[in-house]
């Protein structure tokens, strides 16, 4: 919140008075921001100060409109207390999610609520330079639609598939443009802050600030799309590893001397549960001359066939594809159920474009894992779908970066 408050020649100008009461301020923005309203009563009690003073510090963040009065509170004893809130179109974050076959983007403010419309396309990022181009045509003309000032910001966030290296959001996911890192291309475009992410550690950070995930301590999202990745909460925290790459949970063996996968090693969970995986099982079959109406849902163009196809399919009783999605499932409960051995979690999110088979996909997760797991454990962990379905990275973007902000802020200050 550096941007959210100050100036940038702040550092060299600022006193150490100004310091202390910009350290409080930013406090009081992030615990704003964060739980939605405090009376003065309870925001003097969390930093510590008089009423007279935190008064003084609210009145001017309330003429900087950073903060807005809310109306008053139920008295607890004498007067009613004033309630503050955040202003909610103080500053707004651009959140782009980039899947491997669709993109969606939008604008949002700070009660995290979309002020632009979200934009939804297919695209394939394999063919990265057109796809970015596509991507700048479309958020430039989302910007000049909302015209707001670029001091209107607080930053990018994009969510994408494949390896990111946590702390310099280095991607080695073959997306450098023109010898430039992702980041760099988009600050030097749109002149913000940028911040990527690896797309199942954002999907963690959206179920953690506004999903299933909220006030959980140990969780574990698995986000089933092309591949299959994890993000790790433990103790509240999302868990990266030593480099950032931790939750590779489609690379571990299922199969012995299974199908050659991606990573160059055979019988990778991904080879027989992913979307990919379930796509090619579906066409195999099909030209095998299995009975099914994803052929007539495709018009026998067996190319077309997507996980989507599969999950409509499923909505028709298709029997075919029951047996698919519960394959996969079976060889997600094996997975799952070593995870929870390790993890002990409190709840498992089952995120992503496959988990759409809701009940299809977790039934036979469940049975796999009572197979697999020990009881005594598994009774302590809940398996769910995501319910904030396909907007889930959309809103983590908006966290990683005010979570990164507040962050950076904290730093600062101590
Ligand atoms: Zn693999």
């Amino acid at each position: 919140m550096l941007n959210l408050l100050m100036q940038s020649d702040f550092k060299n100008n600022a006193s150490n008075t100004d310091l202390k009461k910009f350290r409080q301020q930013s406090f009081i923005i992030e615990y704003l921001y964060r739980n939605g309203q405090a009376s003065n009563p309870e925001l003097a009690k969390l930093v510590n100060m008089s009423s007279p003073t935190i008064n003084k510090l609210i009145v001017e963040l309330v003429e900087l409109e950073i903060v807005q009065e809310l109306g008053q509170g139920a008295s607890i004893g004498g007067r009613r207390p004033n309630l503050y809130g955040i202003n909610p179109n103080a500053k707004y974050i651009i959140s782009i999610d980039i899947d491997c076959r669709m993109i969606k983007m939008g604008v949002f403010n700070l009660q995290n609520v979309a002020v632009s419309d979200i934009i939804t396309y297919f695209d394939n990022i394999k063919n990265k330079k057109q796809v970015f181009e596509e991507i700048f045509n479309r958020l430039d003309s989302l910007l000049a639609h909302l015209n707001y000032k670029t001091s209107q910001f607080l930053g990018i966030g994009i969510s994408l598939p494949g390896l990111i290296e946590a702390k310099t959001g280095k991607t080695y996911s073959d997306l450098l443009i023109d010898d430039l890192s992702l980041e760099e291309v988009f600050r030097n475009r749109y002149h913000l802050p940028v911040f990527t992410g690896n797309d199942s550690r954002v999907m963690a950070l959206g179920e953690q600030a506004f999903g299933a995930a909220r006030n959980k301590k140990d969780v574990l999202c698995i986000n089933i799309c092309d591949g299959i990745g994890m993000g790790i909460i433990v103790n509240g925290k999302i868990y990266e590893g030593k480099s950032g790459f931790a939750g590779e949970l489609g690379h571990i063996n299922v199969v012995d001397d299974g199908i050659l996968c991606t990573c160059g090693k055979k019988g990778c969970l991904e080879t027989v549960a992913s979307g990919t995986a379930i796509i090619q099982q579906a066409k195999d079959g099909i030209a095998s001359g299995k009975q099914s109406i994803i052929s007539e849902l495709v018009n026998d163009n067996l190319e077309d066939i997507h996980v989507s196809t599969i999950i409509e399919a499923l909505g028709n009783g298709d029997v075919f594809a029951i047996d698919l999605i519960s394959q996969a499932g079976a060889y997600l409960g094996k997975g799952i159920a070593g995870l929870i051995h390790i993890f002990n979690p409190e709840t498992v999110i089952i995120g992503g474009k496959v988990s759409e088979a809701k009940h299809f996909l977790l039934d036979p997760i469940q049975q796999s894992m009572n197979k697999y797991s020990i009881h005594r454990i598994k009774q302590d962990t809940e398996i769910i779908t995501s319910s904030l379905e396909g907007k889930v990275k959309l809103l983590g973007n908006v966290a990683m970066v005010m979570n990164t902000l507040f962050e950076q802020e904290r730093e600062f200050f101590t």
